[in-house]
C-alpha cells in the first residue's frame, strides 16, 4: 500500500525533526498533499491513525492540506489552478500545458513539546 509507505516515511521524518529540537512528543503533523500525486487522503489518515502507535506521533494529529492542480499554458501563458482532470487550458484549449504545483507530498508543519 503506498499510504502505508509513505506514513512510515512521515513518522521519520518526524522523529528526525523532533530529535534536533530536543522534543518528546509530537502534537500535530500538517502536510500538503497534491491532487496529481496519487495519495489518496482518506487512506494516508487511516494509515497515519493505524501505525502511529508508540512511534513519535503516538498524540499527534494528521492535518491534510490538498494542493490544487496549478498550472502554466505554453501556448497562451494562462497560469492557474486547472478545475477539471482534462489537461486543457482553460483560455485557450490547448493542451501544452505544464504543472507547477500539485504533484507533490510533503510536511508543511509540526507541532511538538
Ligand atoms: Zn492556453
Amino acid at each position: 500500500m503506498h499510504e502505508l509507505a509513505i506514513v512510515q516515511d512521515l513518522f521519520k521524518l518526524c522523529e528526525t525533526n523532533a530529535m534536533k529540537n530536543n522534543a518528546t512528543n509530537i502534537t500535530r503533523v500538517e502536510i500538503q498533499v497534491g491532487r496529481l500525486s496519487g495519495v489518496e487522503p482518506h487512506y494516508l489518515e487511516s494509515a497515519f491513525d493505524a501505525f502511529k502507535q508508540g512511534t513519535i506521533c503516538n498524540d499527534a494529529k494528521l492535518i491534510i492540506n490538498t494542493q490544487d492542480i496549478v498550472v502554466k499554458c505554453d501556448e497562451c501563458g494562462f497560469e492557474g489552478v486547472l478545475m477539471e482532470n482534462n489537461f486543457l487550458c482553460p483560455t485557450c484549449g490547448s493542451n501544452n500545458l505544464q504543472v507547477t504545483a500539485g504533484e507533490d507530498l510533503f510536511l508543511m508543519r509540526l507541532e511538538m513539546e
